[in-house]
This record gives C-alpha cells, sequence and structure tokens, in this order.
C-alpha cells in the first residue's frame, strides 16, 4: 500500500506491552477485552503499542483481515497508528502466517519474530519467548517446520476452510501433548535469556508461558508478561521506567479489583500489602496512617484522644488524604513519617480511632483509592468488614503475640525498649482495637485467615498473590462460562465478511 502511515522512529515514552491475547472471532468478550485495553493505553497518552505474539488464536493469512468478529480490533491498531502510535505485532506460536498483508491493511509493523527498542535509553529485546523454552524439544521441532518460508507460503495460499481444519488440528494436537508435558520443560530457560541479553540487551520482554516474572539476571532484567487473555497481564514503559502489571482485572473482569488485608500490628500485614501490591501492579492503602494523620493533627491541635465530638469535627476541617504513592497528607501538606509513627501518636491512635465519627469521616478517602487503577490492596484492621466488604479478595494476617512483639523489636532497635514493654503496648492496641463498638478488629466471615508467626515474608506474598492471580482467573472463566456462545454461533469461520480491511 503506497500510503503507509509515517512510522514513529523515536523511541517510545509511553510504551504497553502485551501478548497471549489469543483473540478468536467468535469470542466477542475477548476482542472486546483487547479493544478496551488498547483505548486504555491511547488515552493514557501511549506513542508505542507492542504486541508479542500469540495475540489471535490463528492467524489465517488474508482470510483472517477478514474476519467480522475481529474486526474491531483491527481497526482499533489501524486508529492507533493514524493517531501516531508505532503498532508492533510480533509472530508467536498461533499466528506466525503475520506478515506484510497486515502491515499493507493497517500500517501495523509485523518485524517477524523479534524487535529490539530502546527504552529510556536501554535496548529492549521484545520476543514472544518460545524461543527461551528450549527444553521443549518436540514443540520447537514442530515450529521450525512450521515457520519454514516455503511451508508458509502454501499454508497461506490454502483455502479457507482447510486452513481452519489445519489450525484447529495443530491446535488440538498441542494442546493434547501439552497436557503430557512437565512445566519444566515448558519453561524458559534462563541460561537462553543471558545468551540473548549478553549479546546485546539490557532486557527481554516476552510472554509465551503464561505466567508472570520480573527477575534480574546476570546479564540484564527478564521480563515475562502473563497471558493477557486471562490475566490482563502487561507491561508499561513510562517515567522512564519499565513495570511490569502481573494481573490486571480491568481488562478480565470490566473493572478494578479490591484485596483487604486486615490484621493485629505486627503481623506481617504492612510489608506483605506493599509488596503484593508491587507485584501485583495495584495502589497500596494504609488506611493506618489515615488514623495516625488524624491522631497527629489531635496531638497538634491539643486535643484528647477521647474527645469524640471534638475529633469528628477535625476529621472534616484537617482534610486527611493519601497521594498515589501511599503519602499521608493533612490539608494537602505531607505529614512526615517521624511524626506520623512517632511514639506519642503511635500511643494514642487507637482511642482516636475508635469514634464512629473518626471513622465515618475518613471512610470516603479509603474508598476513594479503590476508584483509582488496576486494583487495591488495603490493609487496615476493618478493611474486609467495614470498608471494603464486597472486596474481591479478604485475607486475615496474624501471629502470636510473641513473634509481633519481636518484630517491632527488630524493626525500632534503636528505640530502647525491652520485648516485654513491646509486649504489653501490643497488648493494650490490640485490646483496645478488638474490644471497641464500631469496626472492631476481627477477621471478615469469608477472610482466609493465614498465621505467618513461622513462615518468611517472603512466603506469605507468594502465597497471597498466587491466589489472588488464580482468582481473578477464575472468575474470568465463569464470567466466559455465562457468556459462552451456543454452539454453531461460533467459529471465526461462519463470520467471514469484508471488514477488517475496509
Ligand atoms: O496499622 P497501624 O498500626 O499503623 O494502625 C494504627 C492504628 O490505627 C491501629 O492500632 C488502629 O487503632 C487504627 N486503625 C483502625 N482501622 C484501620 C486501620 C488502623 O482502627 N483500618
Amino acid at each position: 500500500m503506497d500510503d503507509l502511515p509515517r512510522r514513529r522512529s523515536r523511541p517510545p515514552e509511553r510504551a504497553w506491552f502485551c501478548s497471549d491475547l489469543h483473540l478468536d472471532g467468535g469470542d466477542p468478550g475477548g476482542v472486546e477485552r483487547a479493544c478496551a485495553f488498547v483505548d486504555h493505553a491511547l488515552a493514557e497518552g501511549c506513542d508505542g503499542l507492542f504486541l508479542l505474539g500469540d495475540v489471535f488464536k490463528a492467524w489465517l493469512g488474508t482470510n483472517s483481515l477478514r474476519d467480522a468478529g475481529l474486526a474491531p480490533f483491527l481497526q482499533r491498531l489501524a486508529g492507533a497508528v493514524r493517531a501516531g502510535v508505532r503498532v508492533v505485532l510480533l509472530h508467536g506460536n498461533h499466528d506466525f502466517l503475520l506478515g506484510r498483508h497486515l502491515e499493507q491493511a493497517l500500517g501495523v509493523e509485523v518485524p517477524g519474530r523479534s524487535v529490539d527498542v530502546i527504552l529510556g535509553g536501554r535496548r529492549a529485546h521484545l520476543s514472544h519467548g518460545d524461543e527461551y523454552c528450549t527444553g521443549d524439544v518436540d514443540y520447537q521441532r514442530l515450529h521450525r517446520v512450521l515457520r519454514f518460508g516455503p511451508l508458509k507460503g502454501l499454508l497461506a495460499g490454502l483455502p479457507h476452510a482447510w486452513q481452519v481444519r489445519l489450525a484447529n488440528r495443530i491446535q488440538g494436537a498441542s494442546t493434547e501433548a501439552t497436557a503430557h508435558k512437565s512445566m519444566i520443560e515448558m519453561s524458559i530457560v534462563d541460561a537462553e535469556v543471558e545468551r540473548r541479553l549478553s549479546a546485546g540487551a539490557d532486557v527481554a520482554v516476552c510472554g509465551h508461558v503464561h505466567s508472570a516474572r520480573d527477575a534480574e539476571l546476570e546479564h540484564g532484567r527478564l521480563v515475562v508478561m502473563a497471558d493477557f487473555e486471562s490475566t490482563g497481564s502487561h507491561a508499561v514503559f513510562s517515567g522512564g521506567e519499565l513495570r511490569l502489571v502481573r494481573v490486571d482485572p480491568r481488562w478480565v473482569l470490566g473493572r478494578a479489583c479490591v484485596v483487604a488485608l486486615d490484621g493485629p500490628a505486627g503481623s506481617g500485614k504492612s510489608s506483605v500489602s506493599r509488596q503484593l501490591a508491587a507485584r501485583l501492579g495495584f495502589g497500596h492503602l494504609d488506611s493506618g496512617a489515615l488514623y495516625r494523620a488524624v491522631t497527629t493533627a489531635a496531638l497538634r491541635e491539643g486535643l484528647a484522644p477521647d474527645d469524640g465530638a471534638g475529633l469528628g469535627e477535625l476529621v472534616g476541617r484537617c482534610s486527611p488524604s493519601l497521594d498515589a504513592h501511599g503519602a499521608v497528607s493533612l490539608d494537602g501538606v505531607p505529614v512526615p513519617d517521624s511524626e506520623l509513627r512517632s511514639e506519642a501518636v503511635t500511643a494514642r491512635v487507637s482511642r482516636v480511632s475508635a469514634h464512629g465519627a473518626v471513622r465515618a469521616g475518613l471512610i470516603e478517602v479509603q474508598r476513594g483509592a479503590a476508584r483509582l487503577g488496576a486494583g487495591l490492596v488495603a490493609e487496615g484492621r476493618d478493611m474486609g468488614t467495614v470498608v471494603f466488604p464486597g472486596a474481591d479478595f479478604v485475607f486475615y494476617l496474624d501471629a502470636s503475640l510473641d513473634v509481633r512483639a519481636a518484630r517491632r523489636l527488630a524493626q525500632n532497635p534503636g528505640e530502647g525498649q525491652d520485648l516485654a514493654t513491646v509486649k504489653d503496648a501490643l497488648a493494650a492496641r490490640d485490646h483496645s482495637d478488638s474490644g471497641r463498638d464500631v469496626a472492631p478488629l476481627r477477621a471478615a466471615e469469608r477472610a482466609e485467615v493465614v498465621d505467618t508467626s513461622e513462615l518468611e515474608l517472603e512466603h506469605v506474598v507468594d502465597l497471597l498473590e498466587q491466589r489472588v492471580v488464580e482468582g481473578i482467573r477464575r472468575l474470568l472463566s465463569e464470567q466466559r462460562a455465562a457468556a459462552r456462545v451456543p454452539p454453531g454461533a461460533q467459529g471465526s469461520g461462519a463470520r467471514q465478511a469484508r471488514a477488517a480491511s475496509s
């Protein structure tokens, strides 16, 4: 096509990446979710969109260009190109017949199996990722054959009905073979990634294995996105940083998701929720910091912790708020951590937070945090019971008083307290938090209780992350089953129309 839009050659400043969308013209829900992703990326000012293979369940050359079910997505990509976005589609193992016809029809780039881009001055090697799975010998052999140029030409020239039959047969055989393979056989071999990195890349970004990973290897960084199809996983480069989002419920459930995490002081809640939020790419709400902010304001004004009416009035007046990084402000002025976590505040906060008026005054600030981003990990005492009763995932972390006191002591070694004093202070706070009338500390009925006394922090984060990712996958498959198109109405062959290329 002569009038292909001019491509951007500048390195992207805000790039979005995903892979393994497995789009099928017969599954409008999947196509809709992918469209929502592209729309969102564009709305966020994306100037590079990189789809790292298996974008389609099967790409059958020019026949797929006419698949009416895929048309909304293909039109989105063409629209993005027209808007000046660099759109790149790489070959996966499902869609290796992608090629020049797609470039000509949509103006996107289809460079083949990999491409290098400069992200913030660092070279990123983008590929589908199957080339790193060298332990899967049968797979590598089959795909070497399928990618053989003359054979690809032959496949592309077959009548559409034959292509569909062949694609179904290859995919059926591959699913069957996968069921008999071990995870190790099918996973990424780090040494292969190291080889690629040491040949001249700072970071390798890929998908394929359907499980997210962000690792610093010896020669650079490896970012593996899980399949977009069932997790909404993707990566974003912006502000000079490449961030992996392991799961994004907005594109699988159509909304953000809330993880509520309650528990007493020292149960590991803060460290766990921070790390969990970072791993999932969710926001983090430290609700305790809001109660501490009100207590700080009360101390500054000389208000007694038992003055319920005065404190209720104070909450409305001092406008406690949280920014996207969790920093707390009073009247827009950040409160230093040293003040927020001072002994004076810690000693009074439980009494201040026991007043209904204080709690009521903070509820909207907390709920507002859930309206931003892909999801929220909210930690506190009443996240699962009061603030987010409809949370998608509810956990309650606990640990013995001895363990909690020892952790606190280790966290604040310079404060010169002894174990018995710390234990007494924690017990008093527990008593006040769980004995109050309003929103007492307790596990929500549907909370999964995790005793962290004997567990490493890393282990708890792993466990919760696994629950959330698996839970979102499950919610999506339930949603899909409910919306399943009746047999016969499915299949991209039935939906051929002159749509995408128009
Ligand atoms: O989590 P952190 O120890 O910073 O919380 C300080 C205090 O704030 C708790 O002891 C509790 O009294 C109060 N709080 C609360 N409800 C929450 C979070 C914290 O009452 N959701």
